[in-house]
């Protein structure tokens, strides 16, 4: 599905260049769950942008579909961005005091999706996501940070893209909250085939996926299949389980 070949990206020209990638070369199948991770500045972000179309690399080659996106014309990656490719960032943006549902009907909107379809996409999208009909008209500012970013999942969701790009996903959020976005994440690629890109600085994030390339300073230092990839939905029982025991503990005289 996607193929990159020597990838540079430079920042800025003479003196004040900066480049943030220096030959990056992998391919991913359709299906895959992949994580990339490095530590700050590593261009995890920088790569993200040109994998979802949204920057152009300055040397290299990046084919899509087996199509040199290069070639590409503006009405076909807008097609890419909007049909094929679905984001969810860390610093996503819901509309506030808007309904959930509405939140995620909106890129059917922009779409052009008739109107009939759009609600019930809508809602299966967020049923996909995790969340069920009590949430749908509930605001964006009323909802915590694992169902902001649920919502955010299922606007992701929405044009059924066939790649879901997730950069540092579960940045803001607590430990048990990050395993309920990863164990969403993890549901996509296992039962409905989405092939997933995860970037984070965390190890314990990217053990989830099945297969983790590492950068630092903009150079791939391995690309690893990860033949134990940890369960986030069997993570969070045991979260709850403990939750629950220490509330048993707090009750005993
Ligand atoms: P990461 O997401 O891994 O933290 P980034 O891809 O955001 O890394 O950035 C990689 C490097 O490129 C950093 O040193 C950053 O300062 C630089 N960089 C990123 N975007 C720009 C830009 N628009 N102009 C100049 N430098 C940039
Ligand atoms: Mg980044």
């Amino acid at each position: 599905m996607i193929d990159i070949k020597n990838i540079t990206k430079t920042y800025g020209h003479g003196g004040d260049a900066y480049t943030a990638l220096h030959g990056v070369s992998f391919s991913i199948a359709e299906g895959e769950f992949v994580a990339i991770m490095g530590p700050s500045g590593s261009g995890k972000s920088t790569l993200m942008h040109i994998l979802g179309c949204l920057d152009t690399p300055s040397e290299g080659t990046y084919r899509l579909d087996g199509k040199d996106v290069s070639t590409m014309t503006d009405d076909e990656l807008a097609y890419v961005r909007k049909d094929k490719i679905g984001f969810v960032f860390q610093a996503f943006n819901l509309l506030p005091r808007t309904t959930v549902l509405r939140n995620v009907v909106l890129p059917l909107v922009y779409a052009n999706v008739p109107s009939e379809e759009r609600d019930a996409r809508a809602k299966e999208a967020l049923r996909s996501a995790g969340l069920d009909a009590s949430h749908f008209s509930h605001l964006s500012n009323q909802l915590s940070g694992g169902q902001i970013q649920r919502v955010a999942i299922a606007r992701a969701l929405v044009n059924e893209p066939v790649l879901i790009l997730a950069d540092e996903p579960t940045g803001n959020l607590d430990s048990k909250t990050s395993l309920v976005v990863l164990g969403t994440l993890q549901k996509l690629n296992r039962e409905h085939g989405r092939t997933i890109i995860l970037i984070t600085h965390e190890p314990d994030i990217a053990e989830h996926a099945n297969r983790i390339i590492r950068l630092r300073d903009g150079r791939i230092v391995s690309d690893e299949k990860n033949p134990a990839p940890r369960d986030a939905t069997r993570e969070t029982k045991l979260y709850d389980e403990r939750d629950t025991a220490a509330s048993l503990t707090n009750k005993l005289p």
